[in-house]
């Protein structure tokens, strides 16, 4: 069996539970993955946050094409690489079967920081392996990743309607401490995929840090097959 590609996304749903995760990629059409009007209201404000957070980075490059076009994607962050551009937006890599496209790559003056943009006010704890997949696949690529970041909402009266005020959040140590699980992690989550559905007895996993959309398929009366 191809082993399926392990994005940011899968790897963070995996962490919280692998059976999500199977039923996530061997059921991509499942209806209960089809999102209700008002998350597409939530995605929507978080593509516009994305792209305010991108004027803090004057002369960056976005990073242009359709989202399953990963080669593209990877050619196109290879080029603005090259190019030397001070920062490059969706900065997109593929090794080893990991994909992860990138909020903001910025350029330092040695190396480069990695920036995870959200639209949250505050830096929440699934954040960090939620950055660290994207570390641990940059430094795959050959990317010299020396600082990771969070930017975040800042709360501010006097912003313009339209406007938003952003906090750049250092959260290298808390990344580098995650860091040394994901191999293990990844080699867990593939087991998983390769093989007959997980068992995973529902819990407290199953709201947190995101509410399962499969939760009507597995909260069944007790002592029932999962399955
Ligand atoms: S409901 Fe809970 S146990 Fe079932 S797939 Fe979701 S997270 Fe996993």
């Amino acid at each position: 069996m191809i082993q399926p590609r392990l994005s940011k996304s899968r790897f963070c749903t995996g962490l919280q539970c692998v059976r999500q995760l199977w039923w996530r990629v061997r059921e991509p059409d499942a209806p209960e993955l089809v999102s209700p009007p008002d998350l597409q209201a939530v995605f929507d404000r978080g593509h516009r946050i994305g792209e305010l957070a991108q004027a803090a980075f004057p002369g960056g490059v976005l990073i242009e094409a359709e989202h399953w076009d990963v080669a593209k994607m990877c050619k196109a962050t290879s080029a603005a690489l090259a190019s030397g551009t001070p920062a490059i937006f969706e900065a997109s890599f593929s090794v080893d079967g990991l994909f992860s496209a990138i909020d903001v790559l910025e350029r330092l003056e040695a190396g480069f920081a990695l920036v995870e943009v959200k639209s949250t006010f505050s830096v929440k704890p699934q954040f960090i392996p939620d950055v660290a997949i994207q570390v641990h696949v940059a430094k795959a690529a050959g990317i010299d990743v020396r600082r990771a970041e969070v930017m975040h909402l800042v709360r501010d009266r006097n912003c313009a309607a339209g406007e938003e005020r952003f906090a750049r959040v250092d959260v290298s140590a808390e990344v580098e401490a995650f860091l040394a699980q994901v191999p293990a992690q990844i080699a867990r989550m593939r087991e998983a995929l390769t093989g007959d559905l997980p068992l995973v007895e529902p819990g407290a996993h199953c709201e947190a840090p995101y509410e399962c959309p499969f939760m009507a398929r597995c909260h069944l009366p007790k002592g029932a097959l999962l399955n």
